[in-house]
């Protein structure tokens, strides 16, 4: 798992072993800490409860595509929006490529997509509050029925998940919904976000010049 620090309480978590890996983030909070993601089965458990130091960990996915919540088995009970999962059926494993993984780690990778619905709850609209760092949990899908984003407003730093990242975004999976998908983006740029921590590749930090092409949308 590679380990890199954002700023002085967010880690962002990457699981090398597969190479479309999603982008895990960790919070650590005055009296909890946040798991954002769970990543496909990779993580180093050991370690994020080191980086805790004792502190309870939270745990909540974004969205319930198989390289985001894969690895929950690991983890016990996680937040999730369950509101629209039984339309999320069609998208897990099938889009796993053998190739996309190191050495045998493509084997490891445990199929017991949905017994997640178990042990995962809704939680939309209300904060997450981890002491000195509050998050407001924003229902934001297209991407995917599930879809959920999280926003900081002290720092103004949204945790988008598959929504917004720098990079090729997708809104045509057999889930997906297009107007959806141009709502939630008009959403999120409505909080004005100063950076972007999205579900994958690099952080995005935001300019005035943003917001003047929201209208574009
Ligand atoms: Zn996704």
């Amino acid at each position: 798992m590679k380990t890199t620090k954002i700023n002085k309480q967010i880690y962002l978590l990457e699981e090398d072993e597969y190479k479309e890996h999603c982008n895990c983030y960790l919070i650590i909070g005055s009296d909890k800490c946040l798991l954002i993601d769970v990543g496909i089965g990779f993580l180093n458990k050991k370690k994020i409860l080191d980086l805790c130091n004792g502190k309870p960990l939270m745990k909540i996915v974004t969205h319930f595509h198989f390289d985001h919540y894969g690895g929950y088995h690991d983890f016990g009970k996680i937040f999730a929006n369950k509101s629209n999962i039984e339309k999320n059926k069609d998208v897990g494993l099938k889009y796993l490529c053998k190739t996309d993984f190191k050495n045998d780690s493509f084997e490891k990778i445990k199929d017991n997509s949905f017994q997640i619905e178990a042990s995962c709850f809704k939680q939309i609209g209300e904060c997450i509050n981890l002491g000195d760092v509050k998050l407001k949990v924003i229902l934001t899908p297209g991407h995917d029925k599930t879809s959920i984003s999280l926003f900081e407003p002290k720092e103004k730093i949204l945790f988008s998940g598959d929504l917004i990242y720098d990079g090729k975004l997708y809104f045509d999976f057999l889930d997906s919904d297009i107007k959806e998908f141009i709502a939630s983006i008009k959403k999120v740029l409505d909080l004005k976000p100063k950076m972007i921590l999205g579900g994958h590749n690099k952080p995005i930090i935001l300019t005035k010049d943003v917001y003047l092409c929201k209208q574009d949308l």
